[in-house]
């Protein structure tokens, strides 16, 4: 299997003034879906660095719990644990 990539990266707001965007997004190149995140909130001048960070972590856990066979049996496994008496 191909490794997902996080492609189509941008931003939500007007191009031109980076502080008024308020989202920053990508696309899965694995199953389109998109990754959308909150802009970090800081007071250095690393907002955009911060940003690019928090999306690619949402990213990471979105191709483990869509793309790893290793979380859908781990998933499957705490299923298992949750539903016996
Ligand atoms: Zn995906």
């Amino acid at each position: 299997m191909k490794k997902p990539e996080l492609t189509d990266a941008g931003w939500l707001g007007p191009k031109n003034e980076m502080d008024s965007a308020s989202h920053h997004f990508g696309k899965c190149s694995e199953c389109y879906e998109i990754i959308c995140v909150e802009k970090a909130v800081t007071d250095g001048p690393s907002t955009q660095q911060e940003t690019s960070e928090i999306l690619h972590k949402a990213f990471r856990t979105h191709v483990k719990l869509k793309h790893s066979e290793d979380f859908r049996q781990a998933a499957a496994r705490v299923v298992k644990e949750a539903t016996k008496d």
